[in-house]
């Protein structure tokens, strides 16, 4: 099999901005897998918080490459997945880039979607959140009207006043809210306060209240909060999901943070066992991880895959949108497609 890669830019249409820093695109890094007549594509978002850049995800896809060159496509897809992950630590988005293009090279040989290569039907569509980042009001009134076909809106909080945003997007809006604070909240009894206060704007889930290493104070926010709580950043891989006791009462997947599609099933049926809510979200990517992604959606308590409608400069197509929905097309494995001469 020969793996090629294309670092490419990614350019928001509005900078997008989180509690701890605004951005105007995000690199992502893409790759071709060619066997047996077939192509597939996969992806590796690097937003920079994640500590992962171009250069050691290309590294990664350079010893990928020359492992898999003396392979070919009859071996079976969990021998390239195992071999990937024995390839180096850490690279989760390296390797969840490698998982979607193996998955669909796999079925556009086979002639199957993912879904039917898996054994379940292709999900139905599912409403989405449409994320509103942190933004002058002018802005955020913006875009909120062009957010005018989505019934939940995701509010990126951690600002210096955060009752002051909730209220002012209410001025706008009724629509129920997610709410995501990317850790930026540190006092519990402010977290029991703001979660009291936002019960009565009609938000529906707090994502990521307070940074990482505060599980103790997550737990005790969990155990009194009438609103669910998710984890993110808190929650990579199945292994933290297990470590991760009673701090959330959900979790937020994403193919980059657990290395790819394999993971993803499993953390999801971990949650579907121990009675945890399960959010699929994804970290601002194209359509290429986006449609990989959704290919999971059936499995979702809540679905929070916007992110290609966020970019102007999309190079895949894939997943589409209709009135707030996601919509997964049934097509040989993932289904997304690369602009021409994007490997050029
Ligand atoms: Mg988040």
């Amino acid at each position: 099999m020969l793996l090629t890669y294309k670092p490419y830019l990614l350019e928001f249409k509005h900078p997008f901005g989180v509690s701890s820093n605004t951005r105007k695109e995000t690199p992502t890094v893409f790759i071709k897998l060619e066997g047996e007549n077939n192509f597939g594509y996969g992806e590796a978002c690097l937003p920079s918080y994640l500590g992962e850049t171009v250069e050691s995800t290309t590294q990664f896809f350079q010893k990928a490459a020359n492992l898999f060159s003396s392979y070919d496509p009859t071996l079976p897809l969990h021998f390239f997945l195992d071999e990937i992950q024995q390839l180096g630590e850490g690279n989760y988005a390296a390797k969840a880039a490698v998982d979607i293009a193996l998955n669909d090279l796999y079925g556009k040989i086979l002639n199957k979607s993912y879904s039917r290569m898996m054994g379940f039907p292709v999900s139905e569509p599912k409403a989405t959140s449409f994320t509103i980042g942190i933004d002058s009001p002018q802005k955020i009134e913006q875009k909120i009207k062009e957010a005018e076909d989505f019934q939940i809106l995701k509010i990126k909080a951690g600002t210096a006043d955060d009752k002051q945003l909730i209220e002012l997007i209410r001025k706008f809006t009724d629509k129920p809210l997610y709410v995501d604070v990317n850790q930026g909240w540190r006092d519990k009894n402010f977290v029991m306060d703001m979660i009291l206060w936002m019960k009565e704007q009609n938000v529906i889930l707090l994502e990521q209240p307070m940074p990482v290493e505060m599980h103790e104070e997550m737990s005790w926010v969990t155990e009194q909060s009438p609103i669910l709580t998710i984890a993110d950043e808190s929650v990579r891989r199945l292994s933290d999901l297990e470590a991760m006791d009673e701090c959330f009462g959900g979790v937020n997947i994403k193919l980059m943070k657990c290395t790819g599609l394999r993971e993803a099933m499993r953390m999801i049926n971990y949650c579907k066992k121990n009675d945890l809510k399960i959010l699929l979200g994804c970290m601002a990517e194209s359509s290429c991880g986006t449609t990989a992604m959704a290919q999971l959606m059936q499995f979702a308590d809540y679905v929070d895959l916007d992110a290609p409608l966020l970019y102007k400069n999309d190079p895949f197509t894939g997943v589409k949108y209709e009135k707030g929905f996601v919509c997964l097309e049934e097509k040989p494995g993932i289904g997304t497609f690369p602009q021409e001469h994007l490997f050029d």
